[in-house]
């Protein structure tokens, strides 16, 4: 096992990084940004250093002074959470060629995944499902665009190969809009991640978001988590998860879960990954990979008991997993909500001055945050502040305390949308269960205020 590691990130992830080395009993090294000087995890750091003033480009993106900061502490291994470098095959490299290890796959493999057309013909290798679409990327000629839509059948939705946080993406419903859809959208991806690639696939109408969520280690071993429901978004973005995924059939989830574990084993996967997946009408079709811990991973540590964080740090210093499929049962049911720091309908972001913090807690309630009274939430970063998750024996228990830890939440001084989150508890489709990605979106519109 490592003695030392440096935790590339901040927030939330950085103090539950921490958490995991110190059960471990490894050293973390905290870096920070100027404006993270006061964050918990830093004042409860053995070792911290700062590497660089508030904006991201001149810290937590800045591979050489991280890579300074693993040097001058002696560091032996980089976890890079999420966001940030995490997804980077360049960081991944330069960490691995300055000696370190990196905490997750290859740069082969964070490349392969990072480009979600290289990612889905190796997923057609394997045996996973995908999204019926173009082959490859779009070529250039209008002809031979038209025809693949044709082929595919509208709507489509043209989406950029180098795309990610639910950007680069354009419905079209009509061959009329096609042509110029398609030269937006690679405008867009050129400017946005430097790769004008872009691809199609038919627009599924009213899916749901199903992830399988993997371990994998450098022997040859993956196993996988069961699946996590992440179909409450707005903007394609996840804010509240759970698992299991409410009325799917299990011997399905067995059978996604057994390709993706085999798919693993095939691009010699290594360390915790999540295959996302659309589910309609009892297909699931594949539509990129993480090659990283996922914001909400709480909910599968929940009712596996696996400690995702641990397992990515051991397998890491080339442990082989500690158990095996038939070890993993999922118990119970889990729910996460994301605590973020905005208006609950407006969505401006609200950063500030948090003035009183009283966390929620009792049976099956657990609070992942790094927010404390008086912290200062910055405004250079992404506005989440925490998740609060529930366990309970059945679906109606973990909503039951999710209301209750809802309610005994007191955040003052900054506005989150923990409010939404109350609404969305009480509300008779979200208690049915299996809504669908379009769900929030529709909620919201009818909810205007
Ligand atoms: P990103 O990497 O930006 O998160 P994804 O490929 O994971 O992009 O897609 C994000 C979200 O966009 C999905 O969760 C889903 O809501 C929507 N989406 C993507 N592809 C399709 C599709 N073929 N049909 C319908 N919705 C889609």
């Amino acid at each position: 096992m490592f003695k030392k590691i440096l935790v590339a990130n901040r927030g939330e992830i950085a103090l539950r990084i921490q958490r995991a080395c110190r059960e471990l009993g490894v050293k973390a090294v905290m870096v920070y940004s100027e404006a993270d000087r006061d964050a918990k995890y830093v004042r409860l750091a053995e070792e911290a250093v700062c590497i660089g003033p508030a904006p991201s480009n001149l810290s937590y993106l800045n591979m050489p002074a991280i890579i300074s900061a693993a040097e001058v502490t002696d560091a032996e291994a980089i976890h890079p959470g999420y966001g940030f470098l995490s997804e980077n095959a360049d960081f991944a490299e330069r960490v691995e060629k300055s000696g370190f290890q990196f905490i997750g796959p290859t740069p082969e493999s964070i490349r392969i995944m990072g480009d979600k057309v290289s990612a889905k013909q190796a997923m057609i290798k394997a045996g996973v499902p995908c999204v019926p679409g173009s082959e490859g990327e779009l070529p250039d000629d209008p002809v031979q665009i038209r025809r693949i839509a044709k082929a595919v059948g509208y709507p489509v939705i043209i989406k950029a190969a180098g795309g990610g946080g639910g950007r680069g993406m354009r419905v079209v419903h009509t061959e009329a809009a096609l042509i110029n859809a398609v030269a937006m959208t690679k405008a867009e991806a050129g400017a946005a991640f430097g790769n004008p690639a872009v691809y199609m696939e038919k627009f599924l109408q009213n899916p749901r978001h199903i992830e399988i969520q993997i371990l994998a280690d450098k022997h040859k071993n993956a196993v996988y988590l069961g699946e996590r429901d992440c179909s409450m978004q707005r903007r394609h973005q996840k804010i509240l998860e759970e698992a299991p995924a409410p009325g799917i059939n299990r011997k399905l989830i067995e059978r996604i879960g057994e390709r993706c574990v085999a798919a693993c084993k095939k691009i010699g996967y290594r360390g915790a990954g999540t295959f996302e997946f659309l589910y309609e009408d009892g297909e699931f079709y594949f539509i990129e990979m993480n090659t990283r811990v996922q914001v909400e991973h709480p909910v599968t540590e929940m009712v596996t008991g696996v400690d995702i964080v641990k397992t990515q740090i051991m397998v890491a210093a080339g442990e082989k997993l500690p158990f095996a499929q038939r070890d993993i049962v999922m118990r119970g049911h889990a729910i996460e909500c994301r605590v973020n720091a905005e208006d609950p309908y407006k969505f401006v972001p609200s950063p500030g001055r948090v003035t009183v913090w009283h966390a929620p807690g009792g049976p099956g309630v657990r609070v992942d945050s790094h927010i404390y009274t008086n912290y200062f939430v910055p405004p250079n970063y992404d506005s989440m502040v925490g998740k609060i998750i529930v366990h309970g024996d059945t679906r109606e228990q973990a909503m039951a305390r999710m209301r209750t830890a809802l309610a005994e939440t007191v955040i003052e001084g900054i506005n989150t949308n923990i409010p939404l989150h109350r609404e969305l508890l009480v509300d008779a489709k979200f208690m049915d269960g299996g809504t669908n990605i379009h769900y929030l979106e529709h909620w919201l519109e009818q909810h205007k205020r």
